[in-house]
């Protein structure tokens, strides 16, 4: 792109009504006449007016009556980013990108001034005077200056969202403002939602003493017509895919909006609809190899009528799931259909086509996640059709891992999916649920994230902020009191926090994206060129169901399942490497894998060694995540990712265990002696896990079940027919009092809390007998 040119811009009059100061923006005619037909426009003397007079102003609108392009424009142009920055925050990614250009479009401002910032990504400069970012990096940057001070305005957009990040910048913002108030450097908030379950901010007496003023944005909104289906039928991807055609095929023109739950339903359902209504009608022909020879040539014509899409789009895609393979025959009667996918993995400029308009004679169609619901506007869509479900992230209790399931959305986002239909003119929504279980089944609101998740990483960085007492903390919805207790004892366990207080471990480990356990086993892993395999395992343990239980492709066979039990015992090696147990057969496994990749044989190896293999491409951008944060904090941390990771050495191996009980202390569990075992059957080969009554079994996919080791750590339990353990690693107890002195009762407690090495032979020394944990084991004296 070219820089703009340095001609001096063409005098623009200014309107008498505007304040004393005014900045120009010169905007193109189209945008201008675009922008004069949102509502919001007409009140931006009113709205710019209480933003002056009042520190912390609510606006809140409808989806798509301009808050998030329209208010930052409003306060550039009244002179809020002449000496400070106008920040602009979004709990998604795709929102602060997608809005930084559009914002940056409308303004004829290039992304030096109008920027945005992301985890690892941003094109911010000292240019800059609108920064659009996620919720989660003004967090960090208020943990580095309190004050903002590089801000005259925070914008906390989509907060009705309540992801977690925003409703503590709302509770953090409520303090900051009066701190700069009374520094004669006054810093506004601004807080933008859509108009749902305001009071949680307004009526929150610990939050904002007296309740700012809310400002309601008009927009203009059609009547939609909602349709409910008779009957509910779980299989909703089927379901969507007929009622789209169905849409297309019968319905006047306009454009559709698809509501699914993930990324994969959308490729897969996309792929569908580009199989049905293919741009230009193919003949039909049983011959596939035909088919794909004629593919050169019908990506060429598509060209002259579409010249800026990426083909890319149209291209089979290989990657997804085969049993969704298509068996529909491309219909001639049809108009060709624009189908386009929207999810926030997708990359930036395939997520702008949505915002195009669909190529002549093209009738366009969105296939969505939950993105598309209030983050981000499509023109034209008339018909909508809401499969009523979405993904959340559930957090394992035993292990704080997350996983992702598919529920039933609430009431307020069934509402805003349909309110899509109505932004051009009168619409419809199908759902493809019935009313029934609308009215029954669905919640009014969802709640709010942070009362669904553990909290200790939020609570560690909170405290990591000097905010002394959590649970004083002005949430704009508070997590519980039980929460909160819990994350404050494991993050003691853990030696994050000692009597309340971050101790430098706490604020080393409150420097990763991860769990906090598992920050602290990146933490301790500087030395014998650990960081590599550390990073390896936590991004392995941070996803869910990396190994299978068999071979994909064997039956129920005993002697298969027998001899892939045998595979794996073979991955977890011999002497210290075999104590590491399940997650040294991880470790070989990611690498094998890899390099597998390289070889571009990584389906057909997860295929043959039960390997998840989603789940292995999962783990490769986690832990290049992982990498670049850790180089990011810690220049002096020289990481590559060397895909293919070489099997640790002994001594690695050992150290990986320590790092790993470092991790996971809270999660003992002890051989059940002989006597105990002959007295109760049931208890042979069992296992006391700390804090637990019922005995607890390694599960015969466990590496360690032949050698069945005296003390272990786990990264989970589950209940099954009897009660397991997951993810097993042998240690000793020598090194109880060193990595988890908070869980253990010394004769003399230890006055260094942080291991201690030899280098030279990879021993933990410490000079102190006592018990451990509620179970009392007692633990050996250990000599210097
Ligand atoms: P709100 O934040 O209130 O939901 P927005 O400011 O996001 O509303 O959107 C205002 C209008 O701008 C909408 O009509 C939307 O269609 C349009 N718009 C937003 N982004 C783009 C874009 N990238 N290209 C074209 N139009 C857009
Ligand atoms: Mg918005």
């Amino acid at each position: 792109t070219k820089p703009k040119d340095p001609e001096p811009k063409p005098v623009k009059k200014k309107p008498e009504a505007k304040p004393a100061v005014y900045v120009d923006v010169i905007r193109d005619e189209e945008i201008q006449k675009a922008r004069l037909k949102l509502p919001i426009l007409a009140e931006e003397q009113q709205i710019m007016e209480v933003i002056n007079e009042n520190p912390v102003v609510i606006i809140a609108g409808e989806t798509g009556s301009g808050k998030t392009t329209q208010v930052p424009q409003f306060l550039y142009e009244g002179g809020y980013a002449l000496k400070k920055q106008i920040a602009v925050t979004e709990p998604r990614r795709v929102a602060a990108i997608a809005m930084s250009k559009r914002v940056g479009e409308e303004m004829n401002l290039n992304s030096r001034e109008v920027s945005y910032l992301i985890r690892f990504e941003g094109n911010v400069t000292e240019d800059t005077k609108i920064k659009f970012m996620t919720d989660g990096v003004l967090l960090k940057e208020v943990q580095n200056d309190f004050l903002l001070s590089q801000y005259s305005v925070v914008i906390l957009d989509e907060a009705h969202e309540r992801s977690v990040y925003t409703d503590i910048l709302i509770g953090l913002l409520s303090r900051i403002v009066p701190l700069r108030k009374k520094r004669g450097d006054p810093l506004k908030l601004i807080i933008m939602s859509a108009t749902l379950r305001i009071e949680d901010f307004t009526m929150n007496q610990r939050l904002f003493k007296t309740p700012p003023p809310v400002l309601k944005v008009d927009s203009r909104q059609f009547p939609v017509t909602v349709h409910f289906n008779k009957r509910t039928d779980e299989d909703y991807l089927s379901e969507s895919f007929n009622k789209t055609v169905k849409i297309h095929t019968k319905l006047p023109d306009g454009g559709i909006l698809v509501f699914l739950t993930g990324q994969q339903e959308v490729n897969s359902l996309v792929k569908k609809l580009r199989a049905k209504f293919p741009l230009k009608a193919k003949p039909i022909k049983d011959d596939t190899e035909e088919e794909e020879e004629a593919g050169p040539k019908l990506r060429k014509q598509k060209k002259v009528y579409a010249p800026k899409v990426d083909l890319d789009d149209y291209k089979p895609d290989w990657s997804s799931d085969s049993e969704e393979e298509t068996e529909e025959r491309p219909v001639h009667n049809a108009a060709p259909l624009w189908v386009l996918p929207l999810y926030s993995m997708l990359p930036t400029h395939k997520q702008n086509e949505v915002f195009k308009p669909p190529p002549a004679g093209c009738r366009l169609c969105v296939v969505s996640t939950n993105v598309a619901e209030t983050s981000l506007t499509i023109p034209n869509v008339k018909y909508v059709v809401d499969c009523g479900r979405s993904k959340v992230k559930l957090y394992d209790k035993v292990t704080g891992v997350s996983s992702y399931v598919v529920t039933w959305t609430s009431k307020a986002s069934a509402d805003q999916r349909a309110g899509r239909a109505g932004r051009t003119g009168p619409g419809h929504c199908y759902r493809l649920y019935s009313s029934a279980v609308f009215n029954d089944t669905f919640q009014m609101f969802s709640i709010p994230e942070i009362q669904q998740k553990p909290v200790d990483d939020l609570y560690l960085q909170m405290k990591c902020m000097s905010i002394d007492k959590v649970v004083n903390f002005p949430f704009p919805t508070a997590p519980d009191l039980l929460q909160l207790k819990t994350a404050e004892r494991r993050l003691e366990v853990l030696g994050a926090l000692t009597k309340g207080q971050v101790t430098a471990l706490g604020r080393a480990i409150a420097k990763f994206p991860v769990l906090p356990r598992f920050g602290k086993m990146l933490a301790l892993s500087h030395q014998q060129d650990l960081l590599p395999y550390t990073v390896c395992l936590v991004a392995a343990l941070s996803v869910q169901e990396v190994l299978l239980e068999r071979p994909i492709n064997e039956g129920d066979d005993k002697g298969e399942r027998l001899k892939w039990a045998g595979l794996r015992r073979q991955w977890a090696g011999s002497g210290n490497s075999l104590l590491l147990g399940d997650n040294m057969v991880l470790l070989r496994a990611v690498g094998a894998a890899e390099y597998a990749n390289t070889q571009n044989k990584l389906e057909k190896f997860c295929f043959d060694n039960g390997l998840r293999h989603k789940a292995l491409v999962e783990i490769r951008k986690l832990r290049l995540q992982l990498t670049n944060e850790i180089k990011a904090n810690m220049p002096e941390a020289e990481l590559v990712v060397d895909p293919q990771l070489a099997p640790p050495t002994d001594l690695q191996a050992k150290l990986l265990r320590q790092i790993l009980l470092s991790g996971m202390g809270d999660q003992i569990a002890k051989k059940i002696g002989e006597e105990e075992a002959e007295d109760r059957v049931k208890f042979k080969y069992g296992y006391h896990a700390n804090n637990m009554e019922e005995p607890v079994f390694l599960h015969s996919g466990s590496v360690l079940r032949k050698t069945l080791p005296e003390f272990v750590v786990y990264q989970e339990i589950y209940e099954t027919n009897k009660i397991y353990m997951r993810g097993v690693t042998a240690i000793e107890p020598e090194w109880l009092p060193v990595y988890v002195p908070d869980l253990c009762n010394l004769s003399e407690p230890l006055s260094d809390p942080e291991p201690r090495y030899n280098r030279a032979n990879g021993k933990v020394y410490c000079t102190v007998t006592g018990t451990f944990g509620s179970q009392g084991w007692s633990l050996p004296n250990v000599e210097i």
